[in-house]
């Protein structure tokens, strides 16, 4: 009856669903273990009236016009352009640091002074990865490496990934520059917003085809059975392609042991005020065990009374745990890399079964990457 399943339907699985079912005008059964669409960007509408993101608040910002131009056919925007505070010292600072950060927090003459280094060495409208800019040889911007690291970074790292900024990938502690301009918005993307009408009804819009077939509340491990050479659905052979965005190391019933994650609980907290902050996110590096705050309704912009704001606390992901049970971000270490590396060899050993999305590929992609990667993955499994 079909020609694929997907298992998942986050970006990926709906994406790559979409693709099959719209161009190829073949048939795709979507198999999901959640209660809803969506996986990670689910959003809805919270006994409060506000809408809320379900498993963290989520911008949507690209470069890519292709990757816009694809998504703005499932959604029109609430064209926001995120900021971010950062609590240090008890001053709010612009997120990355930039000048007008670098402004609150020193005296004019030692401004003055860093400005003009930071300009002579790197440039206007740079981002220096911290880490980069700790290595400089000039006193001065040593200073202000280590004040960056010390008050910004250090310790917010030590929350979110339990390590030091040195012992994480520097694809993770490159995005944690200090940025040499005024312009305090978080994302310098071109095109930045968040779906008018959320992103659930954008995954409902991209699902709605008459050649694709949901099925909720099913886990793929109850209904698909598979042998190297063959695949079962319901005990009967499925002669089709299988697309799985799930755990990787689940797939493979964690042959070779279990890859780890952050996870992350989530604090949704109302009050009854018109706005709790001044922007999206607060983020706290140093007070508190949570890492940010962010309001829903700066981000949304819903008009209505009340608001709800979402507390995130880091922990790491234990499948048997009550509170961090859910797999968010892939810990970059080589250790990881070389055991994601088995896993991927042995999807080469089946035949018609591929992997696809940020736990399948054991990968942090943005929305915006995985919009990029599913119609890319569509033009080699067509
Ligand atoms: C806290 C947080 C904030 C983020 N904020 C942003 C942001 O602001 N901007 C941005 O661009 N990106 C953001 N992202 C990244 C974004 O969430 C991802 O790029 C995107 O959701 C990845 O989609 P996916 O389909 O690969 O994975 P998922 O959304 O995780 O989808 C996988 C789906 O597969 C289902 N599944 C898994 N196993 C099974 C199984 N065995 N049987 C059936 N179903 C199964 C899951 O239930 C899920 O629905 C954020 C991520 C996190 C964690």
């Amino acid at each position: 009856m079909y020609d694929f399943i997907v298992i998942g339907s986050g970006l990926a699985g709906s994406i790559i669903a979409e693709r099959i079912a719209n161009v190829s005008h073949k048939k795709v059964l979507i198999i999901e273990k959640k209660d809803h669409v969506g996986g990670n960007v689910y959003d809805y509408v919270d006994n409060n009236g506000i809408l809320i993101h379900k498993y963290g608040p989520h911008i949507f910002h690209t470069d890519n016009k292709k990757v816009w131009d694809y998504i703005s056919c499932f959604t029109d925007w609430n064209l926001y352009q995120h900021k971010v505070l950062g609590y240090v010292d008890g001053n709010l600072i612009p997120i990355p640091f930039n000048l007008n950060s670098m402004k609150r927090v020193f005296p004019k003459f030692v401004y003055n002074k860093l400005e003009k280094k930071l300009y002579e060495e790197f440039g206007f409208n740079i981002k220096v990865p911290i880490l980069k800019l700790k290595e400089s040889n000039d006193a001065d911007l040593k200073f202000l490496a280590i004040y960056v690291y010390e008050k910004i970074f250090l310790n917010y790292t030590l929350k979110q990934w339990g390590v030091k900024p040195e012992d994480i990938d520097h694809s993770v502690t490159g995005r944690v520059p200090v940025y040499i301009s005024r312009d305090d918005r978080y994302f310098q993307d071109k095109y930045q917003g968040v779906p008018k009408n959320g992103y659930t009804q954008t995954i409902l819009n991209i699902l709605n085809h008459k050649n694709i077939k949901v099925i909720l509340n099913t886990n793929m491990k109850d209904v698909i059975k598979i042998n190297s050479e063959k695949i079962f659905f319901m005990n009967e052979e499925f002669n089709g392609k299988l697309i799985y965005t799930g755990m990787i190391d689940e797939f493979f019933d964690y042959k070779y042991g279990e890859l780890p994650y952050i996870s992350l609980k989530f604090d949704f907290v109302y009050q009854k005020e018109e706005k709790f902050q001044d922007v999206g996110t607060i983020n706290y590096p140093n007070d508190y065990d949570f890492t940010r705050i962010t309001e829903f309704k700066h981000i949304t912009g819903q008009d209505i009374f009340g608001t709800t704001c979402i507390y995130e606390y880091p922990g790491m992901y234990n499948k048997n745990s009550k509170e961090f049970n859910i797999p968010y971000y892939p810990v970059f270490k080589q250790e990881n890399q070389h055991l994601y590396n088995k896993y991927s060899e042995e999807t080469k050993k089946l035949k018609n079964v591929f992997m696809l999305g940020r736990l399948a590929e054991y990968k942090y992609y943005d929305m915006d990457d995985i919009i990029e990667r599913s119609l890319n993955f569509f033009e080699l499994i067509k």
